[in-house]
């Protein structure tokens, strides 16, 4: 007997329940369908598509060796992706189809359809979750809804956590299997593969590189010149390691503290990104474009000038010109340029956050719906636990705050390059103008108050 496992955003061999379970029940194989057009439906980058593909190369690697073979296919919709599995399942005579979840709407609707027509055939579909350390929807508050505020969730999640299981699934063992001929549908795609090395093992360098210096995170994080996060986000959202993984490695290298463990800075941000999946899990009205609380303030107007500025980094604000160009240039920004390129598009500009969140989604490696989502409603004020209105981030001080000598902007900004510490944050209007680098797109200290007017 032989099942399929439907490889999707968990592109490894750890920690993969999926692949896990069904290598247990018997022979597996592997199989990715790329769905081409939807990709491009949810605003998903080249860049991220690009990582995707290479990291399958080195998943197909690693499952060799164990006799499992992967097979990629590419196809349009989610509706083909449907039909692939049939024509799988029928060819192979599959007696079961192994996934893990994925939780936006879309995903969810595709998933029940799979699981109803494949079950039809008379071949088992087990699904699993994979995605997040504690088990999806157990945290509840005490009147059993889900938390809108993080603080007291991560409370909840951490007594959560303690009973979950901490380890990482194995991998499984080698098949009796003979690998024949594996399909190989081209969806290569350009992405800086100088930065970012496609595949689980290079995922699992990266964050043992990273716990080397964990201790540091705290002090560093907020410094985009420096390289003080893990810059794990790419692989996470893609699934070549898993939350789960991160956590245990981090409880390795605190030799199994718990005490360690739950007051580290790193793992709070990790359940950052539990909290926006349980957000989507339980109100994923927000994939249609729904402000998480439906009584937030939406004043924006149609101000295209400042968006185009702001897309090409050239606003004249160079924190946010060199924040953009990082994320045009690398496919990804640094968190701290992210809430101050989202809040000054969005507040100061009154440019709505949802155009901001698409123009994220078509650039960054990392683009994850939850993560993405919650970040932008949690700057603009419609959010859960997001920003309250007046919060408004001044890119000057900023600027001057988290990155005092300028180094950032000099590498991102080059035309600024000759500039001291002092006026590279706010070059002069001869500076401007001898520099070939634009006024500023807006007056600051009116935008501010008229923010503040219309969103009070
Ligand atoms: P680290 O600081 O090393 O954190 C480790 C991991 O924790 C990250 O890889 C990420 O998975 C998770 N994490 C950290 N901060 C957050 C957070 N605030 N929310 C959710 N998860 C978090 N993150 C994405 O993965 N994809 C996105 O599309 C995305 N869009 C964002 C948009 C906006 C407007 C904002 C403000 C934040 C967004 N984030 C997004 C969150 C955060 O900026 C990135 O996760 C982080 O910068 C990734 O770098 P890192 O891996 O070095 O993070």
């Amino acid at each position: 007997t032989v099942s399929i496992v439907w490889f999707r955003q968990d592109i490894r061999v750890e920690d993969n329940p999926a692949l896990h379970y069904a290598a247990k029940n018997g022979n597996v194989i592997g199989l990715y369908i790329e769905a081409e057009e939807q990709r491009k439906e949810h605003d998903e980058s080249d860049a991220k598509v690009g990582l995707i593909y290479d990291s399958l190369l080195k998943l197909r690697e690693q499952l060799n060796k164990l006799n499992i073979p992967l097979h990629i296919v590419k196809v349009e919709t989610f509706k083909d992706q449907i039909k692939t599995l049939e024509n799988w399942v029928d060819e192979v005579s599959a007696e079961g189809l192994y996934f893990n979840n994925e939780y936006p709407l879309n995903e969810k609707k595709r998933d029940n359809d799979v699981e109803s027509r494949i079950t039809k055939k008379g071949c088992r579909v087990e699904r699993y979750d994979g995605d997040l350390a504690v088990e999806p929807s157990v945290i509840k508050n005490k009147q059993g809804e889900p938390y809108k505020v993080f603080t007291p969730y991560k409370k909840a999640w951490v007594e959560q956590h303690k009973t979950s299981r901490l380890k990482p699934l194995d991998a499984p063992q080698k098949q009796q299997y003979s690998i024949e001929k594996q399909v190989t549908d081209d969806f290569s795609k350009n992405y800086r593969d100088d930065i970012w090395h496609p595949g689980p093992i290079a995922a699992m360098e990266r964050l043992q590189r990273f716990l080397g210096k964990v201790e540091e995170y705290k002090a560093n994080r907020d410094i985009p010149s420096l390289s003080g996060t893990s810059l794990l986000s790419p692989y996470l959202a893609i699934g070549a390691i898993s939350v789960r993984q991160c956590i245990f490695e981090l409880y390795q290298h605190y030799n199994q503290d718990e005490g360690k463990l739950y007051g580290d800075k790193w793992l709070s941000e990790l359940v950052w990104r539990e909290f926006y999946r349980q957000i989507l899990i339980d109100q994923p009205e927000i994939t249609r474009h729904k402000p998480f609380n439906p009584d937030a303030k939406e004043v924006w107007v149609d101000n295209q000038e400042a968006f185009e500025a702001w897309k090409k980094g050239k606003t004249g604000f160079p924190i946010i010109d060199a924040a953009m160009r990082q994320l045009n240039q690398t496919g990804w920004m640094h968190n701290r340029l992210r809430m101050n390129a989202a809040m000054f598009l969005n507040k100061l500009c009154l440019v709505d956050w949802r155009w901001g969140e698409k123009y994220f989604m078509q650039q960054l490696i990392d683009g994850d719906f939850a993560s993405n989502n919650g970040g932008w409603q949690w700057c603009s004020s419609t959010g859960a636990d997001g920003a309250p209105y007046f919060r408004i981030m001044s890119p000057l001080s900023q600027s001057k705050r988290f990155d005092p000598e300028g180094d950032f902007i000099r590498k991102f900004v080059p035309e600024l390059e000759s500039l001291d510490k002092h006026s590279i944050h706010e070059p002069s209007d001869e500076q401007r103008t001898e520099l070939d680098y634009p006024a500023p797109v807006i007056d600051y200290k009116e935008s501010r108050k008229r923010a503040l007017e219309l969103l009070s």
